[in-house]
């Protein structure tokens, strides 16, 4: 499809050539239309014919003038060969008509834009920052559009203060500010920014630094469970736990589907605040939360709790077993059928025992190629979560897969 647009192109490209050509020649009969114009003009035709598109768009590039007439021409092929993958041909096309003194300045700036593009596609990171820079600061048309791509640099190099600082001018934007599609999609953007920053703090041991950073990150988006997971933790670490379990369960009900990921910390908050009754709540949390938002996640990870609290209360390991058969009659899994049968097999003995361990080691090898996340915008999937997709590269797409494969 591909190459019968650039096949269009370069013809298009080539009569434009032509016509100009042409006219060139009526209006200095003698001698003015250079030789060497024509002579590649035709050599890009002979490479067109010969089904050579790349060598043709060479020719026409060395041949066509860049003028009003034929500059959209000119950068349509300069697209058009980054979207093909030929960012060095992309590169030389729109490097071309930057060399030519009498581009006008909106015509540069636009120049620059497809440039830094190129750069982009090229990996050459700090030169698109630098052009993107430029035309954010010179010109008004481009600058949103030029302010998105230098976002997606500061993201792929996480460069989290200065993706705050370019976000947050980019929602201030008329277009941005007008569109509420767009507003709600910059503030998810800027409250995992703020994460991120909080994320490296962590790491740094400066918690007074993350919780400020935390802050932010809900000022920009109340909705955003990242902030609230991290807060819940540091609350936890610092002794605040009541505080912990208000932020956690209120993080949880705004995103019932990844209730499972605030469980470990919430468990912890709840046990801690209460050692004699901590317990029990929680488990009467998490059952009352999967009758309204099933999660084998969820279910699983309690069972675990309980069996570890078998060791010292062994009433509890039947109580496992009971919550799970339970969840499993409505909602059957895999992984659930799985824990079923770790369950059951300290109880078996002989040959049934043996064909049972079989059949758990069947499981066990289709639980290893399940997926248990997927990206709701390009179907991306995996084992882990990623705030940010690693394909479509869009934040807060990935959610819990469902099913008896997975959660
Ligand atoms: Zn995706």
């Amino acid at each position: 499809m591909q190459d019968i647009a650039l096949v269009v192109l370069v013809t298009v490209a080539i009569a434009i050539g032509y016509f100009l050509g042409r006219r060139s020649v009526k209006s200095k009969p003698a001698t003015a239309f250079p030789f060497s114009l024509n002579k590649t003009y035709f050599q890009g035709v002979n490479y067109l014919l010969n089904e050579q598109p790349d060598k043709a768009v060479d020719a026409f590039v060395d041949s066509l003038d860049v003028n009003a007439n034929t500059l959209e021409t000119h950068l349509a092929l300069g697209k058009l060969m980054r979207k093909q993958g030929q960012v060095d041909r992309a590169i030389r096309i729109h490097q071309n008509l930057l060399a030519r003194p009498q581009l006008d300045l909106e015509h540069q700036h636009q120049a620059h834009l497809e440039l830094a593009r190129d750069f982009m596609a090229a990996g050459l990171l700090d030169r698109a920052e630098m052009l993107l820079k430029e035309v954010i600061a010179e010109s008004l048309p481009l600058r949103g559009i030029a302010q998105r791509y230098l976002l997606d640099i500061f993201q792929d190099e996480r460069e989290w203060s200065d993706a705050v600082y370019v976000a947050e001018a980019l929602a201030q934007s008329r277009f941005v500010k007008a569109n509420p599609e767009k507003r709600q999609e910059m503030a998810q953007m800027i409250a995992h920014f703020y994460c991120e920053l909080a994320e490296e703090a962590i790491q740094k041991n400066d918690t007074g630094l993350a919780q400020k950073w935390l802050d932010k990150a809900l000022l920009a988006d109340k909705t955003s469970i990242r902030p609230s997971l991290l807060t819940g933790a540091l609350e936890n670490a610092d002794g605040r736990h009541k505080q912990a379990i208000k932020v956690l369960t209120r993080a949880a009900a705004q995103n019932p589907s990844l209730m499972a990921e605030c469980l470990p910390e919430l468990f912890n908050a709840y046990v801690a605040a209460d050692p004699v009754g901590g317990f029990n709540q929680v488990l009467n949390y998490v059952e009352s939360q999967i009758a309204t938002t099933p999660s084998t996640s969820a279910i699983l990870f309690m069972v675990d709790q309980l069996l570890l609290r078998a060791q010292t209360e062994p009433s509890r390991q039947q109580q496992a077993y009971e919550i799970l058969s339970r969840y499993l009659r409505d909602h059957p899994s895999l992984a659930g059928l799985n824990k079923v049968i770790a369950l059951q097999l300290p109880g078996l003995s002989g040959d049934v025992a043996d064909d049972v361990e079989s059949l758990q080691g069947l499981v066990q090898q289709l639980l290893q190629k399940r997926l248990t996340y997927k990206c709701s915008n390009c179907g991306f999937a995996g084992r882990q979560l990623h705030w940010r997709c690693p394909s479509c590269k869009r934040w807060d797409q990935m959610d819990r897969v469902k099913g008896i494969e997975a959660d």
